[in-house]
């Protein structure tokens, strides 16, 4: 094995690998195409294991959201998959920061460097979004992702899995990372503050935990279906409301003596969730949207401004939260395979998709994995 080149016996990479690509809406093609080669600060992933992401399910609908270098949405020879994780395989130039070998799960995005944004760690929101000359890579959005058999990485996209972290595990690192992002705008000082998560998907449930590992009183989720209610409580929250079965906002109040909470993380991405959050936090309290609806819908501005109210959005997972998520995972702090419901081979990568779209069995996060 040579650390220079990059190039290592144990690990033979082939000069072909089966992609997964997308053809028009709701239309995926297995084919073959070259593996890609890492550049400087990058890396060669053999893709181990990837989840299924609500926004893979929109892609395949609508096309790659950021169109790139006038690509059209439905690129044919695209890959899409951001949630995958897998083993180093190749190093670019100049690379000793990990070796092949090395387990690691990956973000998103990897940032250009060089913009405001990049310098303040803000790199989901790079303001050379898109612009592969500039180095900026959001893999499975604007570079090829995961479901092939190989990705190229850069460097500042991977965290190392702990041999104790199963593969399905891993992959969801990046999930609990967007939540804990999700707190670090909110201001990360959670303990001993309450938090409401609204909406009881992948990165509210993992919301849930991750308020929880950081020590806020009450975690309380609300939702409307009750074995997604269960697994929150499983995962750490100390109250939960059914919103069909209960006004939610009156839950809240109710479970915190009238005085409502300090931080909202809205997952749910419903009509009316923004003024429902904002009935849910008390004076100068704080806002996340993690979701939203398709439509516009009317915002109460007034009650915001005259109570001094401050809402954030967030896209995916800045600031290396991924990282402190793994920190927590590590330690065990919470078992986020409890959201793993499903696995099946990148070969039935269709079947997985069915699955997690039409929520199969009480699908949440579907897995699939490679087949060597
Ligand atoms: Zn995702
Ligand atoms: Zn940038």
């Amino acid at each position: 094995m040579s650390s220079t080149t990059g190039l290592s016996n144990e690990f033979p990479v082939p000069e072909r690998m089966k992609a997964w690509v997308l053809g028009g809406p709701e239309e995926l093609h297995l084919v073959d195409k070259p593996v890609p080669a890492p550049g400087p600060a990058e890396v060669l992933v053999r893709v181990d294991a990837v989840a299924i992401c609500a926004t893979d399910l929109e892609i395949l609908k609508h096309g790659v959201p950021a169109l790139v270098d006038g690509e059209l949405p439905f690129n044919k020879n695209f890959t899409i998959g951001h949630e995958y994780m897998g083993t180093v395989v190749r190093l670019g130039p100049a690379v000793d920061e990990f070796q092949p070998g090395d387990r690691v799960t990956v973000e998103v995005h990897a940032g250009c460097g060089r913009c405001e944004r990049c310098r303040e760690g803000m790199y989901t929101s790079c303001l050379n979004y898109g612009n592969r000359a500039k180095g900026h890579r959001a893999n499975g959005f604007t570079t090829d992702g995961g479901f092939a058999e190989y990705a190229v990485n850069n460097i500042n996209t991977l965290v190392h899995v702990p041999d104790d972290m199963s593969d399905a595990e891993a992959t969801l690192v990046v999930t609990a990372g967007t939540s804990m992002y999700g707190l670090d705008v909110l201001g990360g000082l959670v303990a001993g503050d309450g938090v409401v998560v609204t909406g009881p998907g992948p990165i509210g449930l993992l919301g849930v935990a991750v308020a929880k590992a950081l020590g806020a009183d009450p975690v309380i989720l609300t939702g409307t279906r009750e074995s997604r209610l269960e697994l929150g409580r499983r995962l750490g929250a100390d109250h939960t409301v059914n919103a069909r079965e209960e006004d939610a906002v009156a839950a809240v109040r109710r479970l915190t003596g009238g005085r409502g909470v300090r931080f909202v993380i809205e997952c749910s991405g419903a009509p009316n969730a923004l003024n429902e959050a904002a009935q849910m936090v008390n004076r100068g309290g704080r806002i996340c949207l993690a979701a939203f609806p398709e439509e516009r819908v009317p915002v109460d501005v007034a009650h915001i401004v005259r109570n001094n109210i401050y809402v954030y959005g967030i896209r995916g997972e800045g600031k290396s939260a991924t990282h402190r998520a793994m920190a927590l995972m590590k330690q065990k702090r919470f078992d986020a395979k409890l959201v793993h419901t499903h696995t099946f081979p990148l070969d039935d990568l269709p079947t997985g998709l069915r699955y997690a779209r039409e929520r199969i069995d009480n699908a949440i996060k579907v897995v699939v994995t490679a087949q060597r």
